[in-house]
C-alpha cells in the first residue's frame, strides 16, 4: 500500500517547504522538496485528543454550573446506562476529534455498571468503525462518590464501593487479553480515576497490570482545590509525593488537570517523567483554577492537551483546546518570554502526545519512518486566509471546517473534509433521535452533599 500526499506545505526549522509525502506500508516513506508548486494545504502530524470520556457527549449543553464535586455528582446521576449510546457518543467524540486535527483520542471511559466488558467492546467497536486511533483508559475507582470531598471536621463515613478491588482489577486484565491490539490501533490503559476516588490497592494493581502487559498510566491529578485538601488528610502529604511513593508515576504516565501542585511536585513530575495533561476548557467551566503549564515546561515536564469530557467543556474541538491551552498563560505569567508560541503549542499537542503515551519513537512528528497519523488543512478556507503564517492562524484562529484529509497508520479516513468511513449523517439523526430538549434537572446526590461540600470548602 503506497500512497503520495503531493504538494503541500509542511513546517521546517525556518518556516515552511512544499514537498510530496510519500506513505507507504503506514508509514511515512519519503518526504520530497517541491520547488516550483504553490500549495494550497498544510500538513501537520495528527494532534492527540489526550484526554477525554466520550459518554459525557449526552449532557453537554445541559450541566449545571457547578465546581467539580458538585457537577460529578449530578453527571453521575444522569449518566447514560445503555451501550448504544455508548456507541454513539464514541463515533461522535472521534468524528469531532478528528475535524479538529486529533488522530488519537485518550478515552477514559466511564463503564456501565454490571455491562463494563460490555462498555468497553462498545467503546473499541466504534473507535475501529472510525478508524481513529484509540487509547481506552476504562475508568476504575473503588470509593464511593461522597469519598471525593475532604471530611474537614466532619466525621464521614462513606457508603462502600459497589464492587471489590480484585473484581475491577479482574475486569481490567480480562479487557487487556480481548482488545489490546496496540499494531491496530486499539490500546486500553490502566486508569484509576485518581487519588479522590481510589485506593492504594487499586494503585498498586494497576502498576502491577501495567508492568505485566507494558501499558501506559492514566489519571486525573488534583484538578480542583478540595482535592489538594484530601490528599493532606488521606495521606499526610502531598497527591504527588504519595504516588511517586507507591510507584505510579513515569515516563508513560498521564495525568490529567495537574491544577493544584507546588514546586516540590512539579519537580517530582519531571524526575519522574510523567506527563501532564492540560485542558483549559474543563478548568474554567469547573472553576477547578489554571494550572501552571508555564512552570512545568520550564522544569522540563512533558506537556500536551486534551478536550476533557464533553459536559465540562462542552465540545470536543481540539483546536480550541489548544488555542485557550496556549493563550490562557499570557494573564498567569509575566514574562512573555515563556508564553506558548503557536508552533511550541502544535508540538506539545502532537509529539507531547505521542511522549505521554510512550510512543515519541512512533507517532507525533512528520518524520521518515514514523507511522503516518496525519491531518491536512486546507489553507484556502475563509478562516486561514489572507496567506499569513498558517499555523499561527491555525492555533491563534478560530478555525473552522479547516481539516480536508485525515490518515491514521496511512490509511485515509477523512477526505474532501468528510469522514470516509462511518456514515455522520446516520450519527447526527441518531443523537437527534434518542435526546430531547431539556432545560433543568435536579440532582438528588447533589441536594445531599452540597451543604457539607460548602462547609468544608469555607463558603
Ligand atoms: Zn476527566
Amino acid at each position: 500500500m503506497s500512497l503520495m500526499i503531493e504538494n503541500v506545505l509542511i513546517p521546517v526549522e525556518d518556516g515552511y517547504a512544499t514537498v510530496n509525502v510519500q506513505v507507504k506500508d503506514g508509514k511515512i516513506a519519503a518526504i520530497a522538496p517541491q520547488i516550483d508548486a504553490i500549495a494550497t494545504k498544510l500538513l501537520l502530524p495528527g494532534f492527540f485528543n489526550a484526554h477525554t470520556h466520550s459518554s459525557e457527549m449526552w449532557q453537554r449543553g445541559i450541566m449545571s454550573i457547578l465546581p467539580l464535586e458538585l457537577w460529578l455528582a449530578e453527571l453521575y446521576d444522569f449518566a447514560p446506562l445503555d451501550t448504544e449510546q455508548v456507541y454513539l457518543s464514541a463515533l461522535g467524540t472521534a468524528v469531532e476529534t478528528l475535524l479538529s486535527g486529533g488522530t488519537s483520542v485518550v478515552d477514559h471511559l466511564v463503564l456501565i455498571p454490571g455491562q463494563e466488558l460490555e462498555t468497553i467492546a462498545t467503546a473499541v467497536r466504534a473507535y475501529r468503525e472510525v478508524g481513529i486511533r484509540a487509547f481506552i483508559a476504562p475508568l476504575i475507582q473503588d470509593e464511593s462518590i461522597t469519598a471525593s470531598i475532604p471530611s474537614g471536621e466532619s466525621t464521614q463515613t462513606h457508603e462502600p464501593y459497589f464492587r471489590s478491588t480484585a473484581a475491577t482489577l479482574e475486569i481490567i486484565e480480562e479487557a487487556v487479553r480481548q482488545f489490546h491490539r496496540p499494531e491496530e490501533g486499539v490500546n486500553i490503559l490502566v486508569a484509576p480515576t485518581g487519588i479522590q476516588l481510589c485506593s492504594d490497592a487499586l494503585f498498586t494493581g494497576c502498576i502491577e497490570l501495567s508492568n505485566r502487559y507494558n501499558l501506559c498510566r492514566h489519571a486525573h491529578l488534583l484538578e480542583t482545590k478540595a482535592q489538594e485538601k484530601l490528599a493532606q488528610e488521606k495521606y499526610g502529604c502531598t497527591a504527588v509525593e504519595h504516588l511517586k511513593r507507591i510507584g505510579f508515576l513515569g515516563d508513560r504516565t498521564t495525568l490529567a488537570h495537574c491544577v493544584w501542585l507546588n514546586d516540590a511536585d512539579i519537580a517530582i513530575l519531571a524526575q519522574t517523567q510523567s506527563t501532564v495533561v492540560h485542558n483549559p476548557l474543563s478548568n474554567l467551566r469547573l472553576g477547578s483554577g489554571i494550572a501552571p503549564i508555564l512552570k512545568y515546561r520550564q522544569a522540563g515536564v512533558n506537556v500536551t492537551f486534551g478536550c476533557d469530557g464533553a459536559s465540562s467543556n462542552d465540545s470536543q474541538d481540539l483546536l480550541e483546546a489548544i488555542k485557550i491551552g496556549a493563550i490562557l498563560h499570557n494573564v498567569t505569567d509575566s514574562d512573555y518570554q515563556h508564553w506558548i508560541t503557536p508552533r511550541q503549542a502544535v508540538e506539545m499537542a502532537s509529539l507531547g502526545g505521542a511522549t505521554g503515551l510512550n510512543l515519541a519513537d512512533k507517532l507525533g512528528s512528520l518524520t521518515v519512518g514514523k507511522q503516518a497519523d496525519l491531518i491536512l488543512y486546507d489553507l484556502t478556507n475563509l478562516s486561514l486566509l489572507p496567506r499569513t503564517d498558517p499555523i499561527g492562524l491555525l492555533v491563534l484562529g478560530r478555525p473552522t471546517n479547516v481539516v480536508d484529509s485525515a490518515w491514521v497508520n496511512g490509511k485515509q479516513i477523512i477526505a474532501n473534509g468528510k469522514i470516509t468511513t462511518i456514515d455522520v449523517d446516520n450519527l447526527r439523526q441518531e443523537l437527534f433521535n434518542r435526546s430531547q430538549w431539556e432545560t433543568t434537572r435536579k440532582s438528588q446526590t447533589v441536594a445531599q452533599i452540597e451543604a457539607h461540600y460548602r462547609q468544608v470548602m469555607g463558603l
